[in-house]
């Protein structure tokens, strides 16, 4: 079985969001089990950097820019940096080389040429899968993920190609919407333009379009699969995605197990594991000391630490984390938050932390090893999202014994056990986490019934294998010779 996995970032390659931990995971657990599953990625100059041998595989000398004008673009084979799995690169520099980030400049604001650039990376995509690959390996299936990708199951579909399609949605809530004249220029027939197709109320939308033609849709929880088939997670989406709820699954995520290890994490100031909690857990509370010191907050061993990380949108429920915050304070608590986004969120959190020296603390900004550390030593871990896909960092929290408070949506709701593993609210309001949060530091409170609940989350399975073996069984279905 040949899987193209055809993606806009993967980790440790380049990273905005939680595709990327997928796309750097899951198909080295598929080549595991079997399947011979390879990443084409742009090449961002991230990319290009960071790549260990490449050689040329193809030229590409048929596409055009934004304005028209021919494009050099050729195809580079390498790998994944430390792993076996092959790495298609699209090296197209007026496309991919830009100084910002995958989808933004530096200033933060969308490229103007985006709807251009990921129909490029579509085009190629479907190319590689159809019957006029330039490339002497073929794929039984195309696996595409979120808008910027949308276009590839259109284009496959739309050339005649048998090859099945597959596509994942990371979050619906980013869909790839452009204006109508968009079409002509990424190369689609006017007849795609329909509701029966990439329209999207007189708009084109890459996602739609790989909604629509893909042969199958999945999503990352089972949760979220059933939540976007109606409003208000449908997100506009949800008549097409019930018409299509037979072909379409929810696959939880699986975590990187090695990478999000407490027991080997290089990112820590000292390891530990579930074992430990038996004894005096010297290497948690060391972990939650050294994170103390490193964020200014007062080093007291004590106070419930709660830990949070995420980008700054409204989708995270950092409004709610806002109006809750005073309260943990005036119970002896203390706040880690780290994240960037949007720029009123950032300036909300900047204002709690001037409020409470000593008790909140905010790294405003993307890091790596502070996020590793947050979660090693935190003793709770906010998750307040409105709605959540599947969400990762829930998972890691759990297994770095930073007990999760979570809203019961989407994956959220898949991977935390209320009162067994975390702490889950139903309605996305300040009361109802305000109400968690205080059941939880009552809990807290009793030091061996929290060991327990730390205990028992740190010993959950959510390593790959589980979901590479239902990605398996998918791919078995929509192409059935192949094994
Ligand atoms: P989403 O994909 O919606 O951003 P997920 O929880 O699925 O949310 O994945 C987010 C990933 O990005 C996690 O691995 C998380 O640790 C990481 N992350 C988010 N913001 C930051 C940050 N500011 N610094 C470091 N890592 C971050």
């Amino acid at each position: 079985m040949n899987v193209l996995y055809a993606t806009s970032e993967a980790a440790p390659l380049i990273k905005t969001g939680g595709l990327a931990d997928v796309s750097g995971a899951l198909p080295a657990a598929l080549r595991k089990i079997g399947i011979d599953c390879r990443v084409l990625i742009p090449g961002y100059p991230a990319v290009m950097y960071k790549l260990e041998a490449t050689r040329q595989i193809a030229r590409f000398d048929n596409f055009l820019d934004a304005e028209g004008k021919p494009l050099a673009a050729r195809l580079l084979l390498s790998s994944m940096p430390g792993s076996e799995t092959p790495l298609y690169v699209l090296d197209a520099p007026s496309a991919f080389a830009r100084t910002g980030g995958p989808y933004q400049d530096s200033d933060g604001l969308d490229y103007l040429d985006n709807a251009h650039r990921f129909a490029l990376l579509s085009q190629v995509a479907a190319l590689l899968a159809g019957a006029d690959s330039p490339v002497d390996w073929q794929p039984d299936i195309l696996h595409c993920n979120d808008w910027q990708t949308g276009l590839a199951p259109a284009y496959l579909r739309l050339s005649g190609s048998t090859t099945p399609s597959v596509m994942t949605i990371h979050n619906l809530a980013y869909q790839g919407i452009f204006p109508p004249e968009t079409l002509a220029e990424s190369n689609l027939p006017a007849s795609s333009f329909s509701i029966e197709g990439a329209e999207y109320y007189g708009n084109l939308s890459f996602l739609k379009a790989g909604l629509y033609y893909a042969n199958h849709i999945t999503t990352v929880s089972p949760t979220y699969a059933w939540e976007i088939q109606q409003p208000p997670l449908g997100m506009g989406m949800q008549g097409l995605l019930t018409s299509r709820q037979h072909q379409l699954s929810g696959i939880l995520n699986g975590i990187d197990t090695n990478e999000w290890n407490p027991a080997s994490d290089p990112h820590l100031p000292c390891e530990f594991n579930a074992r430990a909690l038996g004894g005096n857990n010297r290497g948690k509370k060391l972990c939650k000391l050294k994170l103390q010191e490193e964020l200014g907050l007062e080093p007291l061993a004590d106070a419930p630490l709660f830990g949070m990380i995420a980008r700054m949108t409204h989708q995270k429920g950092l409004d709610l984390v806002l109006a809750v915050a005073d309260g943990i304070i005036d119970r002896g608590g203390q706040i880690a938050l780290l994240g960037t986004g949007e720029k009123s969120i950032e300036a909300a959190v900047l204002a709690l932390v001037a409020r409470h020296p000593g008790k909140v603390a905010s790294l405003i900004g993307y890091d790596e090893g502070l996020s590793h550390r947050i979660e090693a030593g935190s003793d709770l871990f906010l998750m307040p999202s409105l709605f959540e896909p599947c969400g990762l960092n829930q998972m890691y929290s759990l297994r770095y014994g930073s007990v999760p408070i979570v809203h019961a949506t989407g994956g959220l709701r898949d991977t935390v056990e209320d009162g067994v593993t975390g702490f889950v609210f139903n309605q996305p309001t300040p009361h109802a986490l305000w109400l968690a949060v205080e059941r939880a530091l009552d809990l807290y409170a009793q030091k061996s019934a929290w060991k327990t609940l730390m205990h028992t989350g740190m010993h959950r399975d959510f390593s790959w294998e589980k979901s590479a073996l239902a990605y398996q069984a998918l791919y078995r279905d929509l192409s059935p010779a192949q094994t």
